[in-house]
């Protein structure tokens, strides 16, 4: 049931499947390109519907290569600022857009980013959303999307309809339908629409995560050697230099709970008690003061360096090796040492 306090909407105002295209750099995610498959799909179900996409602050390359995937009308959201994502800056532009082009199925990949935004959207257009759809059907009586998702541990299926709001809204993970093919012969609309949002957040600065430069490197508990980085490095930056130092040394990098939070490595990088135990050969915690919760995840290692300022830290008396010093100055000679010793074998 909708909620009594939601305004009115005609329903017969509502026409056409489509799909939120999301950006990663320069390019569109490919669980976009998918999504417009479905939407293909089901806009033949309805009749001959029409297939559009919405993209914030893309270019018209990115638009054309939607259409060739199957849109038959591309809006490009224009707004500096918006090249940077935040949720509610990005929902806001495009439920405008959604308001005002009105598609009865508007559908979005369960993304990390897309899920943030498909619950913001869905609240300002006041309508539903049913997150991780593994199928979608069209009802044939009806016209109803059929929202199709696993419950109850994946034992059931449920099937979930928005009867009365529009848009119909789903999000469907990456992978869950087959991207069409690139046709390049298919042509369609590209609209560039200025939308300008209400700033809720200011972006005071951009730190970079290591997903992606850690992404070639093991997993820390099948690695023989962990570099591992906390609170003391600073910034995401320092990883940098344990990163190249890892790599030199065959192994891989690590984090404390503290440079988690701080957004500088994942979650899966965690050693300690809410993260990874790991054993390898040699650990190096860089900037991590040894609280007993880290220092449950690193047990088993055989041979422990920490590089810490502080000669009192608990890491420093729970190492083999304790180096007292700023990381920055210390890293570096290490790297040099090991490049030198490297290039007489
Ligand atoms: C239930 C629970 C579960 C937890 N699980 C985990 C877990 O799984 N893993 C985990 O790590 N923590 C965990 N914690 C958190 C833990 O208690 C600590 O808060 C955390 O480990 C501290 O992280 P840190 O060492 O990076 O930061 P800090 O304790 O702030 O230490 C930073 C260190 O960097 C040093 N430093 C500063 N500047 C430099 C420099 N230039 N060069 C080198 N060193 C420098 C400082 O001297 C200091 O020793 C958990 C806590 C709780 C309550």
């Amino acid at each position: 049931m909708p909620c009594s306090l939601w305004p009115p909407i005609k329903k017969e105002e509502y026409k056409g499947v489509w799909v939120y295209l999301e950006r990663e750099g320069d390019r569109l995610k490919d669980v976009g390109l998918e999504l417009l498959g479905k939407a293909r799909d089901l806009a033949q179900k309805l009749g001959g519907a029409e297939v559009g996409g919405v993209i914030v602050a893309g270019t018209e390359e990115m638009a054309r290569e939607a259409i060739y995937h199957g849109a038959d009308k591309v809006v490009i959201i224009d707004n500096p600022e918006l090249k940077i994502y935040t949720p509610k800056e990005y929902a806001e532009a495009i439920a405008t857009v959604v308001q005002k082009y009105k598609p009865e199925i508007f559908l979005i990949g369960a993304t990390k980013r897309g899920r943030e935004l498909a619950a913001y959207i869905a609240n300002t257009l006041t309508t539903g959303i049913t997150a991780d759809c593994t199928a979608l059907e069209i009802d044939p009586k009806t016209r109803d999307l059929m929202q199709i998702r696993p419950t109850f541990g994946g034992t059931q299926l449920a099937t979930i309809k928005t009867p009365q709001r529009r848009p119909q809204m789903a999000s469907v993970r990456p992978g869950v339908f087959p991207k069409p093919p690139r046709d390049t012969n298919r042509t369609g609309e590209i609209i560039i629409e200025k939308v300008e949002v209400t700033r809720k957040t200011r972006l005071i600065s951009v730190e970079k995560r290591l997903e992606k430069d850690v992404a070639d490197l093991p997993p820390v508990e099948s690695a023989d050697v962990v570099v591992a980085g906390g609170r003391g490095l600073g910034s995401a930056d320092g990883f940098k230099l344990l990163i190249e130092l890892a790599k030199l040394l065959g192994g891989t990098v690590g984090a404390s709970l503290m440079a988690v939070r701080a957004g500088w490595a994942p979650h899966t990088r965690q050693i300690g008690q809410t993260g990874k135990t790991i054993r390898p050969r040699l650990y190096i915690a860089v900037g991590i003061s040894g609280a007993i919760q880290h220092l449950m995840g690193i047990l088993e290692a055989k041979t422990i360096v920490a590089i810490n300022p502080d000669p009192h830290a608990p890491i420093m008396e729970n190492a083999d090796y304790a180096v007292v010093g700023d990381y920055k100055q210390i890293i570096p000679l290490l790297i040099e040492e090991i490049k030198r010793l490297k290039n007489q074998q």
